[in-house]
């Protein structure tokens, strides 16, 4: 990706840019400002106006978060229902709003949903609290100094907002329907602040209905602005629809010039690993991965279990797209390598003409056999190429710690590599090749399961995560309407062909 400007290796770059705030305390979470000696690709520079409204950001959640004042009264307010009385509002709690961001499903989805309500957090002026629970507390340094982003345990909803769903009374769809809220003179959109909920749902989930996906229309923007509690549960990436929200276009022109790299930022500012994670990123990149010349990471995700029992054509489609695409040398069978002249190796060079495979998976199936292709065989070019997967879970656990961990610290060894070969569909390839800045050689779900796709992968568009369920509504005329071809730089994905991007 040479669209920009580099970001060049130096001790300023610690900071990546501006990025990052200065004032942590560096030993509490290392690898805020050590991951950038491990990044091979510098990354992108944000904008000075990123860099500017984070600082800023960051002051809003200092002066609104948890153990303020606005705080405590914001949560009396909940409490209450929000019926309070006009002059118990002081000008500073009118200041201070808040988004809160459930965390649903896998690690991949969790980060996705956590920094969509970020940049909606941002754009709206509002405070982001993150549900601590699904370890979100233990697996992510703090990204804001002086403050916490993690929602407070004693939260009133914090007993019911994980069973919210599609059916729950407050969300923002069924309140439209019931006429609780309106957009269009029934309830006036500017009914005074006591009337409106203490709090509404914004449920953006896969299976949300028509009157939830009014959230990415501007009129209802304008009433949403007008309730402090906003409690959101998605588990995708619902940027791209931000950008077709006319009221927020100016903004994310001005924050983010590369709209390619709307995730990179919002990633790497917020997502730092923790110590415990970090040591298993750094101990793993420095044993295995430092000395390669160049570093190729494959992240392999089987969805479909009918093609987890056929794994040698998911083996072939990944051999088959590296060797096309030349990230690895092909392997000679015994004839050819008779005939090859001896390479003019020394038992001790091989770091300078070494390639290192980094293997993500469930499964140690793959890794088993891409490592002893390497070793039985020679390589066409003399390459040396070894090969590593950190660890084999087997199948996906659901709230176990060390799992998460493991899962975290992968992502970030694959954000570290040169190039990247990924799974369609998944969210955990999104995430590393967000961090990474990488363009991934994305492998295609197959039609026929038997069958290696031709291409069996191809070079995505840009490094942005895709948005897998995006609504298909256009507010102004009220209509059905392909989201996918309004602008230029929201895009259909090529792996979900329904899905949007940024390009
Ligand atoms: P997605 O399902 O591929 O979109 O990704 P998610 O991260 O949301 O959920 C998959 C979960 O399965 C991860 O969070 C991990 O817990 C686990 N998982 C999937 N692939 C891997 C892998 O390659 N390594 C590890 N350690 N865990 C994985």
């Amino acid at each position: 990706d040479d669209k920009s400007i580099p970001l060049a290796r130096s001790a300023a770059d610690k900071l990546l840019g501006g990025l990052l705030p200065e004032g942590f305390d560096e030993k509490s979470c290392r690898s805020r400002y050590e991951s950038y000696l491990y990044r091979r690709n510098p990354g992108r520079r944000p904008s000075p106006h990123l860099v500017a409204r984070l600082r800023m950001h960051e002051e809003l959640q200092r002066r609104c978060g948890p153990n303020t004042e606005s705080y405590n009264r914001a949560v009396q307010r909940l409490r209450d229902g929000g019926a309070a009385e006009a002059d118990a509002h002081s000008p500073d709690d009118e200041q201070c709003k808040y988004v809160v961001s459930i965390s649903y499903r896998g690690l991949g989805n969790r980060i996705l949903a956590a920094a969509s309500a970020f940049l909606y957090a941002v754009l709206t002026g509002r405070v982001l609290l993150v549900d601590p629970s699904n370890e979100m507390d233990e697996l992510f340094c703090e990204p804001f100094p002086g403050t916490t982003w993690l929602l407070p345990r004693d939260f009133p909803l914090a007993s019911s907002y994980a069973n919210f769903s599609a059916d729950t009374a407050e969300s923002y769809g069924n309140m439209l329907k019931n006429k609780v809220l309106g957009t269009d003179g029934s309830t006036d959109g500017d009914m005074p602040a006591a009337q409106m909920p203490a709090f509404a749902y914004l449920h953006l989930d896969h299976d949300y209905g028509d009157g939830d996906k009014m959230f990415f229309c501007d009129d209802d923007q304008r009433l949403l602005s007008n309730i402090q509690w906003l409690v959101m549960r998605t588990d995708t990436y619902i940027v791209p629809s931000l950008f077709l929200v006319t009221t927020f276009q100016d903004e994310l022109d001005a924050l983010f010039p590369e709209r390619d790299a709307v995730f990179h930022h919002l990633g790497r500012y917020l997502f730092h690993p923790a110590n415990h994670v970090w040591g298993l990123v750094a101990r793993y990149y420095r044993a295995y991965l430092a000395t390669a010349r160049q570093l190729v990471g494959v992240q392999v995700r089987v969805f479909d279990h009918r093609q987890a029992k056929s794994p040698h054509v998911v083996l072939e489609q990944i051999t088959s797209c590296a060797w096309k695409e030349k990230l690895l040398p092909e392997v000679l069978d015994a004839v050819e390598d008779a005939a090859m002249p001896t390479p003019p190796t020394t038992p001790h060079g091989g770091s300078n003409n070494s390639k290192a495979v980094l293997i993500t998976s469930l499964r140690p199936w793959f890794y088993e056999r891409i490592k002893a292709m390497y070793w039985e065989r020679a390589t066409a070019t003399g390459e040396d190429v070894s090969v590593h997967q950190p660890s084999h879970e087997e199948y996906q656990h659901f709230g176990e710690k060390s799992h998460d961990g493991k899962a975290w610290a992968e992502m970030y060894l694959l954000s570290l590599c040169d190039v990247l070969v990924t799974s369609g569909w998944s969210t955990f390839g999104y995430v590393a090749q967000g961090l990474g800045g990488l363009r991934p050689w994305v492998m295609y779900k197959p039609v026929n399961i038997t069958a290696v796709p031709d291409p069996p992968c191809g070079r995505d568009v840009s490094m942005e995560p895709c948005f897998h369920s995006p609504p298909f509504y256009d507010c102004k005329t009220k209509r059905g309407v392909d989201t996918g071809t309004i602008l230029p730089h929201v895009r259909h994905c090529d792996d979900v062909s329904w899905g949007l991007k940024l390009v």
